[in-house]
Parts: structure tokens; sequence; C-alpha cells
């Protein structure tokens, strides 16, 4: 099933993340969590694919098709392309295909000192064009409410997330935002620009203060007052910190869904007792 197909049936769709173990770490370290986020039954779960993963070489689909295989859950892998060439590119469609995932989210991977930049794609979008040239997948895309950090305005970010979206993005993921004037603000300049895919938006509740830093540095996301002032209170009680994340998560949640916004995607963390507890608050409302 395309996922963009779950949109517009009067309800909020609801998805969680989740990130492949270390290469060091055997797969079979994830069935767990597995395990107890599919019992939720979210609409899908998505698969991150390691930065500068290796097309030949990684566990996004393996673990992809577990969850759609056996649990019947929709799964969406994570694709992308920088360090990539077209040919890796096929080789990993191939393996999708074989395995039954329709869903991919196309993405360019940030670029690194340690990557090798390999040079058939530039951006999402010329993965995207690939990736519709070469099977018959659901395709969805990232998109940044706070303007991705090498753009140089909104404007322009948003114009380029309109030739991705032409390409044929069929619905987008935000990536992590703890204010939601930002994304309603977002939100309208993309319905100017004529942008008509769905947007999921993406919340990453708090577990602990060291992830928020890293995360928060990787991507810019700007910490509200009423958000620093929970990591202040809380940082030395880590129970209580998680308690905090875990409601500050729902309020936002809540927020979001009373405003209409077409889906939630839970940056899960593998971590389903954090999951739980908020699709335990948010399931009637969605
Ligand atoms: P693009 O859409 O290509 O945009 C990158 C930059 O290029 C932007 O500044 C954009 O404005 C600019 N741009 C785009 N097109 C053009 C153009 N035609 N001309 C000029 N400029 C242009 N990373 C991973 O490594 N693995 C993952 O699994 C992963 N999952 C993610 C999931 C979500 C929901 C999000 C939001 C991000 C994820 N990332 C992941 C991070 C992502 O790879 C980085 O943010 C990366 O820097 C940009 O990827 P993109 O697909 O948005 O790139």
């Amino acid at each position: 099933m395309k996922i963009a197909s779950l949109y517009g049936r009067g309800k909020t769709v609801f998805s969680f993340e989740i990130f492949p173990p270390k290469p060091t770490s055997p797969i079979e370290s994830i069935y767990g969590v597995l395990e107890e986020l599919c019992v939720l039954k979210p609409d899908y779960i998505s698969v991150t694919y390691g930065a500068g993963g290796n097309a030949r070489d990684n566990k996004t689909s393996e673990i992809a098709s577990r969850i759609k295989n056996k649990y019947g859950i929709e799964a969406m892998a994570h694709l992308t392309c920088v360090g990539n060439d077209r040919d890796d590119i096929l080789v990993q469609l191939e393996d999708f295909k074989k395995k039954g995932i329709d869903n991919i989210l196309a993405l360019r991977g940030d670029i690194k000192p340690d990557i090798p930049v390999k040079e058939d794609f530039k951006y999402a979008s010329d993965l995207v064009t690939f990736i519709k040239e070469n099977g018959d997948f659901g395709i969805s895309g990232a998109c940044y409410p706070e303007c991705h950090l090498e753009a140089k305005s909104i404007v322009e970010d948003i114009a380029n997330l309109k030739t991705k979206v032409d390409c044929g993005v069929q619905s987008l993921i935000t990536q992590l935002f703890f204010d939601n004037s930002l994304f309603y603000d977002f939100y309208e300049k993309v319905q100017i620009a004529g942008i008509k895919a769905p947007i999921c938006a993406g919340i990453m509740p708090v577990t602990n203060k060291k992830q928020i830093e890293r995360m928060v540095t990787m991507c810019g996301a700007s910490l509200p007052q009423k958000f620093v002032k929970m990591l202040q209170r809380y940082e030395g009680r880590p129970e209580a910190l998680v308690d905090a994340g875990i409601a500050y998560a729902v309020d936002q949640i809540v927020d979001l869904i009373s405003n209409g916004v077409d889906g939630i995607h839970i940056y899960a963390m593998n971590n389903p007792y954090v999951v739980r507890k908020i699709s335990d608050s948010v399931r009637t409302l969605l």
C-alpha cells in the first residue's frame, strides 16, 4: 500500500520512526523494539538509513521487510543518495522490490567530511526522479519548518521543496520541532507556494538531555523558553525528564491535531516505553 493513500480519510495519520542497530550489533537486537511498537498499530513505521549508507550492505530493508511481512504494518524505508551512485541505488531498489517494500523516504543525506560524495545525485529531487523511473514506489520526502541548514532562506528552501514534490514526492515529513507556531508558519508558506502534498509533523519526545542537545546541534531546531525551562528543571532527574518530555510531546500533538495536521510522525528513538505512553494519550484524538 502506498502511504499517500492513508491521507484524506478523515483521520490523522500516525507513524513512528526507528533506526537500525549499530553495524557491530546483530539485527536481532531490534526485534523486541519492533514487537512492542507494532502492537501499537501505527499507520506505518519508517526505518532510517545510515548517513552515507551502503546500498549493498545495510539493515534498513531487512527491518522494513520484517515490519511489513511479519507484523502486517506498512513500512517505509529511508534511502539516501549522497554516498551512492546509480548502480548502488538500483541494487537497493531491487532489494526493496524483492522484500515487498512499497514506500521510500527519498533523501539526499547529510554531507560530512568522512563520507565520500558520489556525483550521480546532487539533491533528493534527483533521487526521486530516478526512483520513479525504476519502480512503482510510494515516495515521501523531508521538509524543514525552520529552514534546512544549508539553504540561504526559507523562501529558497520552499522553492526547492516544490521542485522535489513536482518530481514525484507524494507526502512529506518534517524535521523535528518544539514550537508548533513555527510549523504553522511553514505550513502556510508551503500552501502559498502551491505544494499540495500532505505534511506529517515530526515530533521528538525528550528522553535525555544529551540526546536532545545532539539532535538540536545537528538540525538547528530552536528551543522555546517553555522547553528550556523543562530541561533545566529536570536535567538531574532522568525519570522526571522522561515524564516531562512525554507530556511536552503530547501537548504538541494535541495542539497539532486540533489544528487539523495531516499526520504525526514520532521519532521513536527505539524507545517503545515512550512511544506507548504517547500513543495511549492521543489514540482517541487521531
Ligand atoms: P534536499 O531536499 O536535497 O535538500 C538539501 C538542501 O539542498 C536544502 O538546503 C535544499 O534547499 C537544497 N536544494 C534542494 N534542491 C535544490 C536545487 N535543485 N537547487 C539548489 N538547492 C537545492 N539522513 C540520513 O542520513 N538518514 C536518514 O534515514 C534520514 N532520515 C531523515 C528523516 C526525516 C524526516 C528528515 C527531516 C531528515 C532525515 N535525514 C536522514 C537527514 C537528511 O538527510 C538531511 O537533512 C540532509 O541534509 C538533507 O536531505 P534532504 O533529502 O532534505 O535534501
